[in-house]
């Protein structure tokens, strides 16, 4: 099956965006080409062809730009949904105040500082040393850090 006809079957790509547009163009012509009628009538009906005109054109454009932006959005949040890993920004973020050997309260004093203080400190599993998180060795005793 074409990839483009599957899009269209399950409503992921929409045919309300392209016909719009064509509808925005079939009016901009009605728009144009009565406005210019008027104007052929001579008198005080160029002016009024000419504000017509302009007005039915800003008009016209406003409502199949909020139209547009309608569509788009779905389009737009479409391609985020496949461009997205199945956790994303969704991932529970890790408590800065947990350290990696458990939990502990977040003013428990490590050595001279608090881990309020330090809230990035990582245990090493092997001897217990506060390392940098950023290492991947304790500098202590040689364990590799998780
Ligand atoms: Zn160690």
């Amino acid at each position: 099956m074409n990839y483009d006809f599957k899009d269209f079957v399950t409503f992921r790509r929409m045919m309300a965006p392209i016909l719009l547009q064509i509808l925005f163009w079939f009016l901009m012509v009605l728009n144009i080409v009565g406005s210019i009628y008027l104007m052929t009538r001579g008198g005080s009906f160029i002016a009024l062809g000419f504000v017509n005109l302009i007005i039915q054109t800003l008009v016209i454009r406003v409502i199949f730009e909020l139209l547009i932006i309608f569509f788009r959005m779905n389009e737009t949040l479409t391609e985020i949904k496949k461009n997205t890993n199945p956790y994303g920004s969704f991932a529970p973020p890790v408590p800065a105040y947990a350290p990696a050997g458990g939990m502990a309260p977040a003013n428990q004093v490590v050595g001279a500082q608090t881990l309020a203080a330090q809230p990035r400190q990582k245990t090493c599993s092997n001897c217990g040393a506060s390392v940098d998180p950023s290492l991947s060795f304790c500098n202590k005793c040689g364990q590799a850090l998780t």
